[in-house]
């Protein structure tokens, strides 16, 4: 055995129980000896667009279980349409799978790389009487391909004989009639109740030029004729794909058998759906080509580049994915779920820090003028490992603006003139006066006093206050841009398209809403792009990859701090 042959990662020891119906199916094959005991499988994304969660479903789907199984995953790029397809969605294919913590190893394939191969077997299937050469153009094949309740009706070219088709498909390849004016088709039944049996397309004519073969081939095969075949060279035992390629098993298989080569099982599964999300690539394309968002790494975006830039952890996306399974009826799953995996994830793991954004500003008009304290902050309560750091005190400091109100309503507990409240990690502090603009009425700042004796945050006399509030000292802060994401579409099912609403319409006018003048503990000057803190009471966030520069980062809001999913499982369980 080569030495990439063996995959040891993980032994075969999984609990019966805990087993989706795929993996029942894998673990029955592997027991009654079917395959001599292999599981491969693969990950077949065709590059003409950027990977979404969607995607890393069947990411988690295809490598989990060659892991799970010891057994191999490939990468294979379905290249067969060189008008769509980019080397800028392969590269970015490569890096998302990788990103998500999956390694395909040598096995990195192309679709194109076979094409000789699939030429040979079309031969094959001529010879045999099983494919002819048709001159009828795409509308007249799909005039005459009949519906789900009438048959179709034959090409006036399917009796040609082999010398013949033989003769015209060479040509076809040779380069010598246009695009379009010919394609091979398979001869199956015009009749049958299963459109996709009803003589097929295998090859059109496209002079275009791939982005691997270069100008070699001037014929393409379809998807259909090239996918099936692929998985079959690569000896996969398992095809897991989405439900809408059940209808094309059987022509799959009358593909496998008529060539007579290795047969893999194919399994279909639900695709997943997301609220409040469009996942087709279709969809995502026409919102990155006509600027709707910002590119197809927006935080906005499903895509697995846009959650990455938004903040998301590959953890919390392979948790939301082992969480909701893999099932053979479609459905559609919250949003919140997925932000509840990310929260439980970035709670673990994500130091607290004190941001504000909307800056309020307090002076503190009994602390000595040029005085400023090192407080010690914890990183995060939830590991006492992460240790702590200290964050400057001053006389100036910032709090949100929303943490005062002149007037407060009843429930409001935050600060309000001749209140006290804790500034945390800090000291108590009361308002005694809102100063606000002449001009426009606007408070524009609060002059406060604070309590020598409660540093740290505590009063030793046993007081209590009802609020603690997050802070930054003005002087020492760092001013920064921060961008809050929020869903992209108002509809929670906004592919649904209904009564011709289309989906761009359900568009959230509030997506993203930018602040360039928050103020941040100055220790986040240092943050690297791409790292991920808790702004204390805020949520959580990232620093762009894109935007930030070295001592100035930008951030993006990743998720806030409310998590609904928790909230409603709460309520289920309390109902019960
Ligand atoms: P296209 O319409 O361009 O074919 P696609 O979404 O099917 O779009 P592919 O690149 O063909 O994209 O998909 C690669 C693999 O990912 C396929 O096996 C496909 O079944 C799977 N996949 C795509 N979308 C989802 C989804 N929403 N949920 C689960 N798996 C998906
Ligand atoms: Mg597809």
């Amino acid at each position: 055995m080569k030495k990439s042959e063996k995959n040891n990662e993980k032994p075969l020891s999984i609990p019966g129980e805990s087993l989706d119906f795929i993996r029942a199916i894998i673990q029955e094959d592997l027991k009654t000896g079917q395959y001599q005991g292999r599981v491969h499988t693969r990950f077949p994304p065709e590059p003409n667009g950027y990977l979404h969660i969607g995607h890393a479903k069947s990411i988690c789907l295809n490598f989990g279980i060659a892991r799970d199984f010891g057994g191999f995953c490939n990468l294979r790029f379905d290249d067969t349409n060189p008008s769509k397809e980019e080397v800028e969605y392969v590269e970015s294919i490569q890096e998302d799978v990788r990103w998500l913590g999956f390694d395909w190893g040598e096995r990195r394939y192309y679709a194109s790389d076979y094409f000789e191969q699939l030429y040979e077997f079309a031969l094959h299937l001529i010879r045999k009487g099983r494919a002819f050469v048709c001159d009828l153009n795409a509308d007249e094949v799909r005039a005459t391909r009949g519906t789900l309740t009438e048959p179709g009706r034959d090409s006036p070219f399917r009796d040609r004989s082999v010398e013949e088709n033989l003769d015209l498909f060479t040509r076809m390849r040779a380069g010598e009639f246009p695009d379009g004016s010919r394609t091979l088709r398979a001869r199956i039944d015009m009749a049958a109740p299963n459109l996709n049996l009803r003589d097929p397309v295998l090859y059109r004519i496209m002079h275009a030029e791939h982005h691997r073969t270069g100008k070699a081939w001037c014929i393409y095969p379809m998807y259909d004729w090239a996918h099936g075949q692929c998985d079959s060279l690569e000896g996969i035992t398992h095809s897991i794909c989405t439900l809408e390629f059940e209808d094309h098993r059987p022509l799959y298989d009358w593909f496998i058998e008529e060539l007579g080569i290795h047969h893999p099982r194919q399994i279909e599964f639900a695709r997943l759906n997301l609220t409040y999300t469009v996942m087709s690539k279709r969809k995502l394309l026409q919102l990155v080509t006509e600027g709707l968002v910002s590119g197809w790494d927006d935080p906005r975006l499903p895509t697995i580049s846009g959650l990455r830039r938004r903040g998301f952890t590959p953890e919390a996306l392979r948790d939301f994915c082992s969480r909701i399974g893999v099932a053979k009826r479609d459905s559609i799953v919250d949003l919140a779920l997925l932000e509840h995996c990310l929260r439980e994830d970035l709670n673990r793991r994500a130091p607290r820090v004190m941001a504000v954004l909307r800056p309020l500003k307090v002076v503190l008009t009994n602390y000595p003028e040029d005085q400023v304290e090192e407080l010690e902050a914890v990183n995060n309560p939830e590991d006492p490992a992460m240790g702590t750091r200290t964050v400057p005190f001053a006389r100036e400091i910032y709090i949100e603006r929303e943490d005062f109100r002149e007037d407060p309503p009843r429930k409001y507990f935050r600060l309000a003139p001749g209140r006290e409240v804790r500034l945390r990690y800090a000291y108590f502090i009361t308002c005694q006066e809102a100063v606000k603009d002449p001009l426009t009425g606007e408070i524009s700042e609060l002059r406060c006093t604070y309590d020598p004796a409660t540093r740290g945050g505590d009063a030793p006399d046993g007081r209590k206050v009802k609020a603690t509030l997050h802070w930054v000292a003005a002087g020492p802060s760092l001013q920064a841009e921060v961008r809050l994401y929020d869903r992209l579409f108002q509809n929670p099912n906004p592919a649904a398209e209904k009564d011709g609403v289309h989906f761009k319409t359900t568009l959230n006018p509030h997506s993203l809403e930018v602040l360039r003048d928050c103020r941040l503990e100055p220790g986040l000057k240092e943050a690297l792009p791409g790292s991920r803190f808790q702004f204390e009471r805020l949520g959580y966030f990232c620093a762009d990859t894109v935007d930030s520069r070295p001592g100035q980062p930008v951030f993006n809001r990743t998720a806030t701090l409310r998590d609904t999913w928790a909230k409603i499982s709460e309520k289920q369980e309390e109902g019960k």
